[in-house]
């Protein structure tokens, strides 16, 4: 029997589409649909115009030969699809008003969608920028990665503290994902070498009595703006094989080979909840091995499947890593195309070098992956031979280099000989690449000078800079639909696709309507950001206020603490000195601790009470807000980030590679407060000194501190009586009445000589900055004007000129090729 379906009408074109979907995907008849199902049946109406762009994508770049250029990263941070396809596609109006024709509103409908939170912040969300950019600019760019079951933990506040609880994302399934069971990929695992010979006498190793993973893809149409090119995400779940381990099925033990295809299957479970933290843990050695060797072998198999030959493997593919975590596709590639392909190793090699480049993303030491050589041996015998092998030959250059000198020999090993012994994965992605990039200027120079001084002695050429970006179709056109359509009425929208062209907005930056306009819609983003902190923390506050944000992954070096002094400093000059501020203020605060790492919960904790008391106060009268909104992620970024005025972005110089965060919040016309670290100072640069507040050590002066061994923060408590009183009131439980000793380790490490980030060093500096800010937005024309002007001028953070200078410089591969 036929669906009874209204005739599609001009106002309503996507009705019908929508209403099969809903009757013959979803079994629910359109009268009777609840919100979940009419978001899902909307979902997969939009997939039906992804699924032909992306196959029309396809075939166009089989036919160009275009070079496929393959993202490899364990993370990708997509947040919600469908507002961000429907743009992309340019049927949002179409979709809205079909919606409005069934009498359902598009953003309810939006707000169903649950985030795919495959990813723990930046890295992750620089993965997925990248994609939006290379479909927009007509790459051929793949990004391969797991398709988690559980992405990063949903955070809840229990009396101030996180708790964790399992982000279930998947579920009902996602309308976002094609699972293909036909492109199942067979993975090696585990077992031993036999040590062979072939029949000339050469050496000829055989991995034997492995284990098999399986992986299955799962494909995430990527729609670039505009709609011609549709790109694919392939993400992996792991599935155990039907006749795993059938031996154990036959001598009986049913149980036991059950439990068998359960831990198999554990390989994509569960994201790894830390930040520029490494963990050490087999099951993430196999996460990274399984995901690569999946990638690797379709990479080769697409490959082959049009050029039959590996002559021209460079020349049609590039492999970029995101970070050492897909490190061991080198060893992989060089496995295939010497055991399975038989290729020499010199010219394994060649290929090898000539395909990879790798993204270095941090200088923190705790961050920088080593795996033990016995845990390697034992999960990939014949991966570890390859790398010795490596390493073998890499050594040999080095004393070519520079003969008898042992010490550098040992640091540039890609085995550090510690107890355990351990592979250095960096170590091992720089030698197999062509590449090697940071990822803003100042960290790449400190890349060359600093975390890698012997490689860039050795291969200066490989070593450049990539500036992170962000893309302007989800953190401008999306986010901010109200600036959006300001913009646009002024300057026409070629900027979503080419965001140098927002500096057409300067002229109108003293405008006092232009001002007014801009004024209006900040100010209405900021009440449905006061409704979400109404609905998340049952607190009021007003729109009015000033917005200060510090929101990112709670870490002591991105130094929410620095923050946190200088609100307690506000509050005791109103309680104790009498101090009324101008204006009221608003600080807000969002972000997640890795589970494990204790002093980053604390911190959560003491926002939290500090909050409470200042919130509390009667003599605070209002003037100051504290407000911690929780489980912050990508669609919660989104509100966030358009109604700041106040962007906080003060890590410790020389600490953050580059923060896209300050991106994001200056482009939405955020002032930022922050220090010379990552790319504040681009931001800087681009913007202009005037209309930044810049203040603190430089990363320089930080080194020289840190190698005089001078930092006396107990020296700096005792003359400076501001500061003293703050530690004082923190330490003697002011924030913690209920346990006044809780905070005490938070002081203690604040004056510690060692703390490695150095907070009491930039306090001063710090509440001098916020004065300058104070001052200026009592003067509001001269903050609008600085305001626009940021907006004007953050052309060059857009990642669609990131991905061109990969493009060119790394990949040499050209967009619509
Ligand atoms: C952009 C973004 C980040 C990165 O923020 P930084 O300030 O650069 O650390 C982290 N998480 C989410 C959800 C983001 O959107």
């Amino acid at each position: 029997m036929k669906a009874k379906v209204k005739a599609v009408t001009p106002s309503a074109p996507h009705r019908q589409s929508i209403t099969r979907h809903l009757r013959y995907s979803l079994g629910t008849p359109e009268t009777k649909a609840p919100l979940p199902s009419l978001y899902e049946a909307t979902a997969l109406a939009v997939r039906d115009h992804l699924i032909d762009k992306m196959m029309e994508t396809e075939a166009r770049y089989e036919k160009k030969k275009a070079k496929r250029v393959y993202y490899l990263s364990l993370e990708f941070l997509m947040g919600r699809s469908l507002g961000n396809n429907l743009y992309n596609l340019g049927l949002f109006e179409a979709f809205s008003e079909s919606l409005a024709d069934m009498g359902a509103d598009i953003d309810e409908i939006r707000a169903q969608e649950h985030d795919a939170a495959l990813g723990n912040g930046g890295l992750g969300r620089l993965a997925a920028c990248f994609l939006d950019s290379m479909a927009t600019l007509g790459l051929a760019g793949y990004g391969y990665g797991i398709n988690y079951e559980f992405g990063l933990f949903k955070q809840e506040i229990d009396n101030g503290y996180q708790k964790e609880k399992p982000d279930n994302w998947l579920g009902n399934g996602t309308p976002w994902q094609l699972k293909h069971p036909e492109k199942q990929c067979i993975v090696p695992v585990y077992g031993r070498i036999v040590h062979a010979e072939d029949r000339e006498g050469n050496y000829n190793p055989m991995w034997m009595d492995w284990k098999t993973l399986i992986g299955i893809p799962h494909d995430m149409p990527i729609a670039g703006y505009g709609g011609k090119t549709v790109n694919t995400l392939r993400l992996y779940a792991a599935k155990s094989s039907d006749d795993f381990d059938m031996d154990i099925f036959n001598t009986g033990d049913y149980l036991k080979a059950v439990e068998q295809k359960m831990t198999s299957e554990t390989v994509s479970k569960v994201l790894y909840p830390s930040d520029a933290m490494e963990s050490g843990r087999e099951l993430r050695l196999v996460q990274e091995y399984f995901f690569v060797a999946c990638a690797i072998r379709d990479i080769v198999d697409r490959h082959l499947s049009s050029y039959k030959t590996f002559n021209t493997f460079p020349d049609r593919v590039a492999i970029q890593l995101n970070d050492t975590h897909p490190a061991l596709a080198v060893a992989e590639l060089m496995r295939l195309l010497v055991d399975e392909h038989a290729l020499t190793w010199k010219r394994a090699w060649a290929i090898t070098c000539a395909t990879f480049a790798y993204t270095n993303h941090t200088l923190l030491p705790e961050a920088l992956e080593k795996w033990p050589v016995a845990l390697m041996e034992h999960v990939l015998p014949r991966h570890m031979q390859i790398i010795f092998e490596i390493n073998h030959r890499f050594l040999d250059e080095v004393k070519a280099k520079w003969p008898g000198d042992n010490a550098r020999l040992a640091a540039m090993s890609i085995i550090e000989e510690s107890h355990p012994r351990q592979v250095r994965m960096a170590h091992l992605a720089i030698v197999g690449s062509h590449s090697v990039n940071g990822v803003a200027a100042l960290h790449s120079e400190l890349v060359k000078t600093e975390l890698l001084p012997d490689f860039y002695a050795l291969y200066p050429k490989r070593f450049n800079n990539k500036t992170n970006g962000v893309t302007p179709r989800r953190w401008l056109f999306k986010a901010n639909p109200g600036l959006t359509a300001l913009i646009t009425r002024h300057i026409g929208d070629g900027w979503v696709t080419d965001m140098d062209r927002l500096t057409g907005l300067e002229p109108l930056s003293r405008e006092p309507a232009f001002q007014d306009a801009f004024g209006t819609i900040k100010r209405a983003n900021k009440e449905v950001l006061a409704k979400t902190i109404w609905d998340t923390c049952r607190l009021k506050v007003s729109p009015d206020s000033l917005f200060a944000i510090h929101a990112k992954r709670i870490h002591e070096y991105k130094r929410q603490l620095l923050c946190l002094l200088h609100i307690i400093h506000q509050y005791l000059e109103i309680v104790e000195d009498g101090k009324i501020p101008n204006f009221p203020r608003t600080y807000i605060f969002a972000g997640k601790a890795a589970p494990g790492y204790e002093a980053a919960k604390r911190i959560i904790k003491l926002i939290n009470s500090v909050a409470a008391t200042v919130n509390n106060d009667p003599r605070v009268n209002d003037a100051i807000k504290v407000a911690f909104i929780p489980d912050y992620r990508v669609s919660l970024a989104e509100r966030i980030i358009p109604a700041a005025d106040l962007s906080v972005q003060i890590s410790t110089a020389g600490k953050e590679a580059s923060g896209t965060g300050n991106m994001k919040f200056a482009m939405n016309g955020a002032l930022t407060i922050g220090t010379l670290d990552g790319a504040n100072i681009e931001i800087m640069e681009e913007v202009g000194e005037e209309n930044i507040f810049i203040f603190g050590l430089t990363a320089g002066e930080v080194q020289a501190i840190r190698a005089g061994h001078a930092y006396r923060p107990w020296a700096i408590a005792e003359s400076e009586p501001v500061i003293k009183r703050i530690l004082d009131a923190l330490g003697t439980g002011r924030f913690s009445p209920d346990a006044p000793g809780r905070f005490i380790p938070v002081c203690e490490s604040l004056l510690s000589q060692y703390d490695p980030y150095l907070h009491l060093a930039d306090l001063s500096a710090y509440i001098k900055a916020q004065e300058q800010v104070e001052a200026c937005y009592d003067t509001p024309r001269l903050w609008m004007e600085k305001t626009i002007l940021n907006v004007a001028r953050m052309g060059k953070f857009s990642s669609d000129r990131t991905i061109l200078e990969y493009a060119k410089d790394i990949w040499n591969a050209t967009p619509k090729g």
